[in-house]
């Protein structure tokens, strides 16, 4: 699994940039996903939650797109 690089988009609702990747599980699990999701640059969903995929998840508003 690759992990995404550089900085998500601003939210384009309310402007933060406070976004997260959004994976989905399952997911293989290292250190460096560990910290991205401590860090909260990554959100892990279950994959059932999403059928649309969505990429980007704002911590400020909730908007997922
Ligand atoms: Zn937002």
């Amino acid at each position: 699994m690759k992990l995404p690089e550089g900085q998500p988009p601003r939210c384009p609702v309310c402007g933060s940039n406070n976004v997260a990747w959004v994976l989905y599980s399952p997911v293989e699990m290292n250190d460096e996903l560990a910290m991205m999701i401590q860090t909260k640059k990554i959100v892990l969903r279950p994959a059932e939650q999403s059928p649309a995929n969505k990429t980007y998840y704002c911590h400020h508003c909730g908007y997922t797109w």
